[in-house]
């Protein structure tokens, strides 16, 4: 195993930006100096992240708010556009994730907008990571 970025200052010999991420588990990390070889162990902050699973009527009710694609007369258009709301500050708040199932996307294929459909899903799931 090779120390991966981003590199610190090492504690032990003092050589700028050779402190690097050895090891990631679900609770620790472990840093290493490419120089000297010190190392350290360090403990993550806890999760606290929820993990909601959306079905594929929200996921379609949320995709067709985002495009624009809502009937006039389609009922509870306010509900599905403050839902939309609600999730994206979530994720940007780093609070939820909503990932993606292979349910989804075969519930998703039998749609007439599918692979749009299936896309903004996977753009919410890489707006979460940023
Ligand atoms: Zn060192």
């Amino acid at each position: 195993m090779f120390e991966r970025p981003p590199f610190k200052n090492c504690p032990q010999c003092g050589r700028e930006q050779g402190f690097g991420i050895l090891w990631v588990s679900s609770e620790f990390y472990d840093r290493r100096c490419k120089f000297c070889g010190a190392k350290a162990t360090y403990c993550l902050p806890e999760v606290d992240k929820k993990v909601l699973y959306l079905d594929q009527f929200a996921i379609s009710e949320i995709f067709k708010v985002k495009e624009r694609k809502r009937r006039a007369d389609a009922p509870h258009a306010e509900f599905w556009a403050e839902a939309n709301d609600l999730l994206d500050r979530a994720i940007r708040r780093q609070q939820i994730i909503c990932p993606a199932s292979n349910i989804h996307r075969d519930e998703t294929m039998v749609y007439r907008d599918g692979k749009a459909l299936d896309l903004a899903h996977e753009k919410r799931l890489i707006l979460r990571m940023k």
